[in-house]
Formats: C-alpha cells, sequence, structure tokens
C-alpha cells in the first residue's frame, strides 16, 4: 500500500490499543490482489482482540484487508456483514445519551451495554463518534 492510498479507520476504539497488526507491517493486511493472506491470519490467530476487531469489521462493512482473522470473501461468507440491532438494547437510551454528547463508552456503561453495540447503532445511522470518545488514527495505531 502507498502512503498515498494509507488507509485511515474513521474512529479509535479502545481495543485497537492492543491490536498486533499495529506492530508488524501494515500492508500484510492488505495484500494485493491474488497475494497471500497467511501472515496476516498468522498474526490475527495470536491477537487478543481477535473477536472485536472481527465485530467491528463486520459492523462497520469493512470490504477491504483481513480484519479478525478473516479475508473480505469470509466475512461476507459469515452471513453477518453489517450486524443486526440487538433486541436485548433499548435504543432509544442509546439515541439519547449520544445526543448529550456522550462517547461510545459512557454511553455503553449508561445503558448496560457494550460499547461496540453502541458503534454498530451510530453506524446503522450515520453518525460520527463524539468528539472525546473518537481520536482517528491510522491502521498502525498503537505507537
Ligand atoms: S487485524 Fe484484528 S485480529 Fe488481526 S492482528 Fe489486527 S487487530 Fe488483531
Amino acid at each position: 500500500m502507498s502512503e498515498e492510498d494509507e488507509w485511515t479507520p474513521p474512529e479509535h476504539l479502545p481495543w485497537m490499543d492492543e491490536a498486533l497488526c499495529a506492530q508488524t507491517d501494515p500492508d500484510m493486511f492488505f495484500p494485493e490482489k491474488g497475494g497471500s493472506a497467511r501472515s496476516a491470519k498468522r498474526v490475527c490467530a495470536s491477537c487478543d482482540v481477535r473477536e472485536q476487531c472481527l465485530d467491528y469489521a463486520l459492523a462497520t462493512g469493512q470490504t477491504e484487508g483481513v480484519w479478525g482473522g478473516l479475508t473480505p470473501r469470509q466475512r461476507r461468507a459469515t452471513g453477518q456483514f453489517i450486524a443486526q440491532p440487538n433486541p436485548r438494547v433499548d435504543y432509544a437510551e442509546v439515541a439519547l445519551w449520544v445526543e448529550r454528547g456522550f462517547d461510545d463508552q459512557e454511553v455503553a456503561a449508561k445503558v448496560g451495554c457494550a460499547p461496540e453495540t453502541v458503534m454498530r447503532w451510530r453506524h446503522r445511522h450515520g453518525i460520527e463518534p463524539n468528539s472525546h470518545g473518537g481520536r482517528s488514527s491510522g491502521r498502525s495505531w498503537a505507537a
């Protein structure tokens, strides 16, 4: 991947600090067409945040690169490309706290759900993260 088309995630979430790929070559996770994803998948297999990473990629419909150990084709095959609403979550309450300016972590704590649930709700409604919760950085998001 060249510097020009360097990929930037739309937001920074706490689990990204633990991303093992941040300590490796990010290009490995975006192989050229026909290239192998094997090396990236090997890194993902040892990553502590693999589950959150895959959940994020499915929830936000990431169409490029290896996320959570799965290629785009494998993610599409899960049939969960865009996660459905969780019936146990009071989304009216999520909306209320998001509108009041709280970040995903704070909203999740108030509503009693995971921050990723709040994130998915925002994505479904096209709402950007509230500023103090949404730092942005490259995929090499850890130092
Ligand atoms: S792509 Fe996801 S699962 Fe793989 S190393 Fe990076 S953060 Fe971990």
